[in-house]
């Protein structure tokens, strides 16, 4: 039986990078130490900050939310909930999100894609189920956007960890995307949209379900059952494959993009303009915003 190395206990992780071996309590503590280190890191949380958590209910924003809970840090919390309308799927997790803010006395908002565009996801979905993941993704960001700054939130946090990150990076490059390499121009977006923190991106996914098990966070939930069509459903098992025989290669993917962005530099002088949607006022570059542009293309009228 391995044993923890600091207190000899019966060990459940063994750190594939530096090969330290813990028990759940160190583990813990070890995994809780990262989280507030990257927020420290990257001030993340500034001061007497009011943070929106996005809370799917899922395994990474149930962690989330019970570690900042659990940190000592000088900041309000608002869990918010987006219902995307996802038959046999969401009504679980949302189930799971209520149970868990109740335990932790933390204020929710719970907010339809039916009240941000009128449709619930299946619906918008019911002739084109391959474009799923980005429908989802452009709506749910304009959804949790609205509801923190009606939560009057300073700070939007998800639960993406550095297995997100890491594909994020590398599904730029499979589809030869040089723009997004390399965005590093600044935006008077701040003013507009809340901006957004991400705690877990320097956790990888197998620590945030063990930290979830160990801690008893966990319930077995069913997969969102669009994820089947994405690109990143590939990249993601992958990913997984050469981190596990190769471990480390999902930390070099993220710290190589950022020192690529550090020696680009930023693009000095040239601020991009944002001004807002036509149509529904959020934030955007153009006339119309993604979501908009989006609803007007499923429904059929551009
Ligand atoms: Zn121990
Ligand atoms: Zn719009």
């Amino acid at each position: 039986m391995a044993v923890c190395d600091h207190c000899g206990k019966r060990a459940v992780w063994r750190d594939a990078a530096s090969g330290a071996v813990l028990c759940g309590e160190h583990f813990s503590a070890w995994y809780e130490h990262l989280v507030a280190d990257t927020i420290s890191r990257y001030g993340m949380i500034p001061a007497d900050s009011r943070v929106a958590i996005g809370l799917s209910g899922g395994k990474d924003s149930t962690v989330l939310l019970s570690v900042l809970a659990k940190l000592d840090l000088d900041a309000e919390f608002v869990a918010v909930t987006v219902d995307e309308g996802i038959a046999d799927y969401r009504d679980e997790t949302i189930r799971a999100a209520e149970t868990l803010v109740k335990r932790l006395g933390v204020e929710h908002r719970i907010l339809s894609f039916a009240d941000v565009c009128g449709k619930t996801l299946d619906e918008l979905l019911a002739v084109s189920p391959e474009r799923a993941c980005s429908v989802c993704g452009t709506l749910r960001r304009r959804a949790l956007n609205m509801a923190a700054r009606e939560a009057g939130a300073d700070r939007i946090a998800t639960g993406h960890c550095m297995d997100d990150e890491a594909q994020s990076v590398l599904m730029n490059y499979l589809r030869g995307d040089l723009r997004r390499v390399t965005e590093n121009y600044q935006t008077n977006a701040g003013e507009l949209f809340v901006p957004r923190i991400k705690p877990l991106c320097r956790c990888t996914e197998r620590a945030t379900v063990a930290y979830g098990m160990v801690n008893h966070l966990l319930t077995r939930l069913p997969e969102c059952p669009y994820t089947r069509y994405a690109l990143r459903a590939g990249v993601r098992s992958e990913l997984g494959l050469l981190e596990h025989r190769y471990p480390g290669t999902l930390l070099a993917i993220v710290e190589g993009q950022e020192k690529l962005l550090a020696k680009l530099g930023p693009v000095r002088g040239e601020v991009r303009r944002m001004g807002v949607c036509e149509r529904c006022g959020e934030p955007t570059e153009n006339r119309l915003c993604a979501a908009c542009t989006l609803l007007a293309k499923l429904e059929g009228r551009v």
